[in-house]
């Protein structure tokens, strides 16, 4: 099968489009999927360059989120028959930790990712844990359905689970164009929120404006933080969505009403900013940090997705071989929602 690996860390250079034996059923509990489509996420890069806590195992097939046909199922599974179409949830634990036995596997600390430490979804084929397949719903390409498991779910997590977004209230998004944010806005559009979304980047914010977003702010011209507090009556924001960290982090902070909620899950701008902690305990502010969410979180959000007939945004469809094209287009920040690799299919 055709795929696209890595044999060392370094640039896109490093991402060979080359033959690799097709995985088989190895356990009574596997499914091997025929793939039609996977994402990007920031996280394929920061393997790439070698900037994970893991060590690698090279060759590394990378990719953690994906979509296709089930083609062979083990024995002992229930839950999808060959042929079924279906996305994959990313993460694997250990099974006997207390995470895992509580169905928390992705804070397992001996979590396994798809594309980290399994080889991953830029391939024709892969192997999964059958329970990690999911039915796609019903409205949804296989492109579509590839861009969903690691954003939306770690959306609904940091929105719905953690955050408590309500009808009515006042969220900011910072940044109007990654994975993240684009689902962050679809998700918080749909609950009836009012919506703030920043960007240094005037298209972006314009296309931000038609998925719901009430007001923009280009934070080249503007501190987001004083015209989110002027937006709200001075009171500010209850929700801030900072996955971009840096900098405009204490900024985040500042738009923030009394007892609001920061949600993060990245930090692309930087992960040691400069923060006054009297500003969280004056103001009762609580964050929250997210990596992924459960399976029960993503089975959450694909609902969501079929009842509302919400449309993940996606940016652009590259063929498998091109990936290194496609994580350019991420590294250079151009998307706008979520990049995707198909294969012939
Ligand atoms: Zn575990």
């Amino acid at each position: 099968m055709k795929v696209i690996r890595i044999h060392e860390h370094g640039g896109v250079d490093k991402l060979r489009y080359e033959d690799a034996p097709e995985p088989k059923l190895s356990s009574p509990t596997d499914a091997v999927v025929k793939l039609r489509a996977a994402s990007l996420n920031r996280i394929d890069i920061l393997i790439r360059r070698g900037l994970t806590e893991k060590e690698a195992n090279f060759p590394r097939i990378l990719g953690a989120d994906g979509a296709g046909i089930a083609v062979e199922v083990g024995k002992q599974v229930k839950n999808i028959k060959p042929g079924d179409a279906v996305c994959l949830y990313p993460a694997s634990g250990c099974g006997g930790c207390g995470f895992c036995i509580t169905d928390r596997e992705f804070m397992c600390p001996q979590i396994r990712m798809l594309g980290e430490s399994e080889d991953g979804t830029y391939a024709e084929v892969v192997r999964v844990p059958a329970r990690n397949c999911f039915p796609i719903p019903a409205n949804l390409s296989f492109e579509e359905a590839a861009a969903l498991p690691s954003a939306y779910t770690t959306v609904w997590r940091m929105l719905v689970t953690n955050a408590e977004l309500k009808h009515g209230e006042h969220v900011l998004i910072r940044g109007a164009g990654g994975g993240i944010a684009t689902a962050a806005l679809q998700v918080a559009a749909h609950l009836g929120t009012h919506i703030i979304v920043t960007s240094c980047d005037d298209g972006k914010l314009e296309r931000a404006k038609k998925l719901g977003a009430e007001h923009v702010i280009n934070y080249t011209r503007s501190d987001f933080a004083k015209e989110a507090r002027q937006m709200t009556g001075k009171r500010g924001v209850d929700v801030v969505v900072d996955c971009v960290g840096g900098e405009g982090w204490v900024k985040s902070l500042a738009a923030l009403a009394k007892g609001g909620r920061l949600v993060t899950c990245g930090a692309t701008d930087g992960a040691a900013p400069q923060t006054d902690i009297r500003r969280i305990f004056w103001n009762d502010l609580n964050i929250f940090g997210s990596t992924l969410g459960d399976r029960n979180e993503f089975q959450q959000a694909l609902n969501f997705v079929q009842t509302s007939g919400t449309q993940p945004i996606i940016d652009e469809i590259f063929p498998l071989r091109d990936a290194a094209a496609a994580q350019q287009r991420m590294e250079n920040g151009r998307q706008f929602g979520k990049i995707v690799l198909c294969t012939d299919g």
